[in-house]
């Protein structure tokens, strides 16, 4: 090939690329964490992905927890009652169960492939007790930002059944569609502000998985097993490691024997003041929650 010719060639490859790239955008990854062991409730063993000093949030996510051992003295003490207000708590369980009773007069367990989309809204005082089940306990749970505007509604609960996320098979593995839409299958929790698509991917050596999203949500790739590789570089992240994406249209996954949880949601671009377990706009409201929770007023709303 004459250099001219090697010119023009690489010429149109680069506009190729940048027509590719204008037209379907592939996220990439902009940073990878390892998910940190602590402990929280009454003594809890877990592992926080999100809501840690290397990633305090991402907007509208706040802190992704992983509950994952086999020994009950890792969890026995759980999560006895504690408030939330001002944002929702999401619990999702592959093995194991979650037990809850709450101030509003609900109680349920959640057993393995279970979830529960809990909107806190103005308060609820509630106990999560981790279970094991045939000797397993792996487990989930995921704070997304409730709007300045919607953070004092009612407290409103989805509990979700198992059989009720819908499970999609791949060429190479599988996924479960719990919020948010995936391969034509629509999941079962609604009406959420922030939009939110929430899946739990399996894939293979050789399986691929990719999934058009709304290019200025937020996006995070936590790999739960095994590796994945991730966005456009197709960049490796193992097991325990949280993928922060760039914007984009697509997402992308390929599989070296990996499952992974997917989030995207739209930001909500508001100041945020937190405190335990009261997530609000300013620090007089986090004042007001805590004045509140001690009053009685969190839960009975007046
Ligand atoms: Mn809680």
């Amino acid at each position: 090939m004459k250099r001219r010719d090697l010119l023009l060639s690489s010429a149109a490859l680069a506009l190729a690329c940048a027509r590719k790239s204008s037209t379907t955008s592939t996220r990439a990854v902009s940073l990878v964490v390892p998910a940190q062991p602590t402990k929280d409730g009454a003594g809890v063993s877990l592992h926080r992905a999100l809501g840690q000093r290397a990633l305090a949030m991402l907007d509208p996510f706040l802190m992704l927890d992983e509950f994952q051992t086999e020994n009950p003295d890792d969890y026995i003490a759980g999560f006895p009652d504690h408030p939330h207000r001002g944002f929702e708590t999401v619990t999702y369980m592959i093995d194991g169960a979650m037990e809850h009773r709450d101030s509003v007069g609900n109680h349920g367990r959640l057993g393995p492939g279970a979830a529960q989309w809990m909107t806190a809204g103005r308060g609820i005082v509630h106990s999560e007790m981790p279970k094991q089940e045939r000797g397993l306990m792996w487990g989930f749970q995921l704070w997304v930002n409730l709007p300045a505007r919607r953070k004092l509604i009612p407290p409103r609960y989805q509990d979700i059944a198992p059989t009720l996320i819908p499970e999609v098979a791949l060429e190479k593995g599988r996924l479960r569609v719990i919020a948010g839409t995936a391969e034509g299958q629509i999941g079962p929790v609604s009406g959420i502000d922030v939009e939110p698509l929430f899946v739990d991917v399996t894939l293979e050596p050789g399986g691929a998985f990719t999934l058009p999203t709304s290019p200025q949500h937020t996006s995070f790739v936590f790999v739960t097993d095994g590796a994945m590789r991730v966005g456009a570089t197709r960049q490796e992240v193992p097991k325990g490691h949280l993928a922060v994406l760039t914007p984009g249209q697509v997402l992308q996954l390929e599989g070296s024997h990996g499952r992974a949880l997917v989030l995207a949601g739209r930001p909500l671009g508001e100041p945020v003041a937190r405190w335990g377990p009261f997530v609000m706009n300013t620090d007089a409201e986090i004042q007001q929650a805590i004045a509140d929770y001690r009053s009685g007023r969190l839960v009975r709303g007046s």
